[in-house]
């Protein structure tokens, strides 16, 4: 996916552009997309969510617990280290 490009119209391909967007949870947003091609006219709502954190923060909340990416756990085992952070069920 290009910069600038968030998704594109499944029946056109055209980019969509983000018409509005709706907070659901803090790891979860809808997203609403208008095709940018006027002979299209597509609109459609998408999903935003968390998925893992990639690198946690320096300094983290103690009531703050993400999965963070899996590479990250083997790495911390091969090297002997405690994970990162747990990961919920
Ligand atoms: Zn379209």
């Amino acid at each position: 996916m290009s910069r600038g490009a968030a998704a594109r119209c499944p029946y056109c391909k055209s980019p969509g552009r983000i018409r509005s967007s709706e907070e659901v949870s803090l790891l979860h947003r809808d997203v609403y997309f208008d095709c940018t091609s006027d002979r299209c006219g597509h609109r459609w709502k998408a999903q935003l969510s968390f998925v893992h954190s990639i690198a946690t923060p320096v300094e983290q909340g103690s009531d703050v617990h993400l999965p963070v990416t899996p590479e990250r756990y083997r790495r911390a085992r091969r090297d002997g280290e405690p994970p990162p952070t747990p990961v919920p069920a």
